[in-house]
């Protein structure tokens, strides 16, 4: 096997043998490999180019573990739709190492369906390839979106069923993350009252993701100020694509700032701030219009973990925390506004804008506009007026578009870009092409009942050009018909 294959032993297995379980891979029947993300690789700096499928298939598989590597499976606990469970971990993925990035940047490599660990409780530790080849779509199109996420490397069908409610094909996805260091990671040592643990994992991530915060007064204040930050980001970015996320419980959140673990996500089609696809989700708590106080919840958790590393005294910890926190509010609308101004072509700040932003996602809701083709289209009316036409048809009554496009087009002419250059910028920030559910389940469909793993691989191709998308592919950004309508998704498990 390549001994010159460039990932190392995972700095995370450094720190001390209570942060992670020493379990390899269970090796995999048949590993057949359904698709390797060789971009990605080689932003990696992987030197798998030589491989063939059979040497890809063993290595993404974990039937070949690399020399030097040593698979771990992570410590987290998290709390699961608002209840605290104390243990959770990897119970299904195992980190086998990193690779350092052409840009300098180390990358935690995990392997995601790869059988059980001692974190596994009841599970079988293995995935099913309808929810891996959804996280291998989903997540590489988060990223052509420019929206910061774990990525997909390879997707290994394992050529041995997995039990759910019938049996399915089962499959490996191998993720690649800025680190697998989540909210939950903090929460499983806080809980033990290990803060020397907590002190251990929060430098480890300041050095990894945060060194500025080393310079700062206060470094732990620092470290919840940044992934605070990150965090207002990343959900602004979210909301701007329409994404909803379906299971923010904190062993899902990252804090590094990336989007993680693509369970029961969807991308809206009708604008409808109370969307919900999650099957799981009955109450709504992750429902798209949620997600930022899902958001804010998950970071008071965080900031709970690192009270007592803040300052010796409990109050002072708590006042100096809530003062970050308190402004994540504040920088969300503001980035939400920012993002919502491109979205409509406004360069220049006016304070109406929020009201007009406003007043369309009003409108689109009442109207069941589709939230993506609304905004793509907008691209063609802020050119030409003629471009009114598609727009308002996405629209149940199409008056309502007019009585809101009669006061976008007074605000435009207060803007300084032609009208050309201003439709190209809204282009570059309003795809045409998100990976809509149901497509996303037609491919899934195909793969699992057909072993026809063809749209799996045109989905991926036209996704990775969602503001262009390519000749021919078109149809890519039709929302679905009625019976193509896809109102669940499920968790992978
Ligand atoms: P998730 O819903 O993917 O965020 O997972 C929540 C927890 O359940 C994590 O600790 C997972 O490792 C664990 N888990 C999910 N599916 C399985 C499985 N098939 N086998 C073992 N553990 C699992
Ligand atoms: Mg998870």
């Amino acid at each position: 096997m390549p001994s010159d294959y460039d990932m190392n032993r995972s700095s995370y297995a450094g720190l001390p043998e209570r942060f992670f379980a020493r379990v390899d891979p269970i090796p995999a029947a048949k590993p057949r490999l359904l698709r390797f993300n060789h971009a990605l690789g080689l932003e990696l700096g992987l030197a798998v180019g030589d491989l063939d499928a059979e040497a890809l298939a063993g290595l993404f598989s974990g039937n070949i573990i690399p020399p030097g590597v040593e698979p771990i499976a992570m410590a987290y606990a998290g709390h699961q739709f608002g209840h605290f469970v104390p243990q959770l971990g990897d119970g299904r993925a195992i980190l086998m190492g990193e690779a350092l990035d052409r840009a300098g940047v180390r990358r935690d490599i995990q392997l995601k369906g790869s059988g059980r660990t001692p974190f596994s409780r009841g599970g079988d530790g293995r995935a099913a390839l309808g929810p891996v080849l959804r996280e291998y779509l989903v997540s590489e199109a988060m990223h052509a979106l420019g929206i910061p996420t774990t990525r997909a490397l390879a997707a290994v069908a394992t050529g041995e069923p997995v039990f759910r409610e019938q049996a399915l094909p089962g499959a490996i996805v191998t993720r690649v993350a800025a680190s697998f260091v989540r909210v939950g990671t903090f929460q499983y040592f806080a809980a033990r009252d290990d803060v020397d643990a907590v002190r251990r994992l929060a430098d480890y991530v300041i050095d990894r993701h945060y060194p500025e915060a080393k310079t700062e007064q206060q470094p732990y204040l620092a470290l919840l100020r940044a992934v605070t930050d990150g965090q207002a980001s990343l959900i602004a970015n979210w909301m701007h694509v329409g994404f909803i996320h379906g299971v923010m419980n904190t062993d899902n959140m990252a804090v590094s700032g990336e989007t993680i673990d693509f369970g029961p996500c969807a991308f809206m089609d009708s604008y409808d701030p109370a969307a919900v696809f999650s099957s799981i989700d009955s109450q709504g708590r992750y429902a798209y219009g949620n997600q930022p106080h899902a958001a804010v919840w998950n970071l008071a958790r965080f900031a709970e973990t690192l009270l007592p590393i803040i300052d010796a005294g409990a109050d002072r910890a708590v006042e100096l925390a809530s003062e970050v926190l308190a402004t994540f509010s504040m920088r969300f609308s503001d980035l939400s506004l920012a993002g919502v101004r491109r979205k409509l072509g406004l360069s220049v700040r006016e304070d109406g804008d929020a009201a007009l932003a406003e007043d369309l996602l009003d409108a689109m809701h009442r109207n069941q506009a589709d939230y993506t083709l609304t905004f793509r289209r907008l691209c063609d009316a802020a050119e030409r007026e003629a471009g009114d036409t598609d727009v308002r048809s996405l629209f149940v009554n199409p008056r309502d578009y007019d009585e809101w496009a009669a006061r976008w087009r007074a605000r435009l002419t207060r803007e300084p870009l032609e009208p050309r250059a201003r439709a190209a910028a809204m282009r570059k920030v309003n795809p045409a092409i998100i990976p809509r559910n149901h497509r996303i389940q037609r491919v899934i469909d195909a793969a699992v009942q057909g072993q026809d793993f063809a749209p799996f691989a045109e989905l991926s191709a036209v996704l990775s050009q969602p503001y262009q998308p390519p000749e021919g592919f078109e149809s890519y950004a039709d929302p679905p018909q009625p019976s193509e309508r896809v109102q669940q998704t499920f968790c992978g498990t």
